[in-house]
C-alpha cells in the first residue's frame, strides 16, 4: 500500500446491498475502512442497508447504479471514487443467475441469445468495465481487486451453461487484470460453493441438502465466510495475485 497512514483507506463494493457484497462492505468497514456500496438504483435494499450500517458506526456511503450498462457502471465507479477521495480496493461482485431454476446442460433449447448477454454483461463484462473504470486511482493507491467468481466457473455446472461461462471468464479476467495492472495493482478472485444468501434462500431444500452431502465441512458456507477471504485478499496477502480461491467447504474434492 502506497497510502499515507493518515488517511483513511476506501473501498467499492458493487452488488453490495445484500449477500456476500453487504457481508464485505460491512467487514471491510468493521477494519476502518470508508467504503461505498454499490446497489441498483431502484434497489431500496441499499439506502436501507447504509442507515442500518450507518448507526453502527460505521462509514458506507452510497454508489448507485448498474455494472451491466456501459457508461453507467464506469459513471458509478467514478463517482465512487471522487466521493471517497481515492479508491484502496474495488470488490467487483455484483451478479445475476438470470434464471431462478437450474437449466441442465442438456436443456440447450432453453438458452437464448437474451440469457447469454444478461449474464455476460453482468457477471463478466461489468468486472471490467469497474475495473478499467477505477484503475488509475488503484494504480495511484497500489491497490487491489477481488471478483466474485463461482465453483461454477472451476469446472462446475451451476445454473446453466451462460452462468458457468460467465464465471470462468471472472477467473480469466482475473488473471488477465492481475498481469495488467501489476506490479502496483494486485488482482484475486474468490469462487464460492452454493452459499446462504437471498440467490439461494428460495431453492428447494433437496437442493441445499444435495450441496451439503458433498461438502467436506459439514455446514452451509455463510456470506461471512466469503466476506472475510475477500477481506484477507485485499488486505493481507501481499504476494497473491491471479489467483482464484475456492470457498466452498471442500465441495469440489470430495
Ligand atoms: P445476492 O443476490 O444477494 O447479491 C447480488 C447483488 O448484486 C444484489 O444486491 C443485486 O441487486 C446486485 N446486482 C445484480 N445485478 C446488478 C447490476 N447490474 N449492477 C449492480 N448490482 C447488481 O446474491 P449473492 O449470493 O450475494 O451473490 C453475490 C455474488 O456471488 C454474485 O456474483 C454471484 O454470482 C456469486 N455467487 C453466489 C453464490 C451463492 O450460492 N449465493 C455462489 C457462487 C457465486
Amino acid at each position: 500500500m502506497k497510502n499515507q497512514i493518515d488517511k483513511p483507506r476506501t473501498a467499492l463494493v458493487t452488488g453490495g446491498a445484500s449477500g456476500i457484497g453487504l457481508a464485505s462492505v460491512a467487514a471491510l468497514a468493521q477494519q476502518g475502512v470508508r467504503v461505498a456500496m454499490n446497489h441498483l438504483e431502484d434497489d431500496s435494499q441499499g439506502p436501507e442497508q447504509i442507515e442500518k450500517l450507518r448507526a453502527q458506526g460505521l462509514d458506507v456511503i452510497s454508489a448507485p447504479g448498474n455494472v451491466s450498462i456501459p457508461g453507467n457502471a464506469e459513471a458509478m465507479v467514478e463517482r465512487a471514487i471522487a466521493d471517497l477521495g481515492g479508491l484502496d480496493y474495488l470488490v467487483n461482485n455484483a451478479g445475476i443467475a438470470g434464471t431462478r431454476d437450474p437449466i441442465p446442460a442438456s436443456e440447450l433449447d432453453r438458452i437464448d441469445e437474451e440469457l447469454w448477454m444478461a449474464l455476460l454483461n453482468t457477471n463478466l463484462i461489468g468486472v471490467f468495465r469497474c475495473s478499467k473504470a477505477a484503475a488509475t486511482a488503484l494504480r495511484d493507491s497500489g491497490g487491489a481487486i477481488v471478483n466474485t467468481a463461482s465453483t461454477a466457473g472451476m469446472g462446475l455446472q451451476g445454473s446453466s451453461t451462460p452462468y458457468a461461462a460467465s464465471k470462468s471468464g471472472v477467473v480469466s479476467v482475473t488473471r488477465s487484470l492481475a498481469r495488467g495492472l501489476a506490479p502496483d495493482v494486485r488482482v484475486n478472485a474468490v469462487a464460492p460453493g452454493q452459499v446462504a444468501t437471498p440467490w439461494t434462500k428460495d431453492w428447494p431444500q433437496e437442493r441445499k441438502e444435495a450441496a451439503l452431502n458433498k461438502m467436506l465441512i459439514k455446514r452451509h458456507v455463510q456470506a461471512e465466510d466469503v466476506a472475510q477471504t475477500i477481506v484477507y485478499l485485499l488486505t493481507g496477502a501481499p504476494m497473491i495475485t491471479g489467483q482464484t480461491i475456492v470457498i466452498d467447504g471442500g465441495m469440489t474434492v470430495s
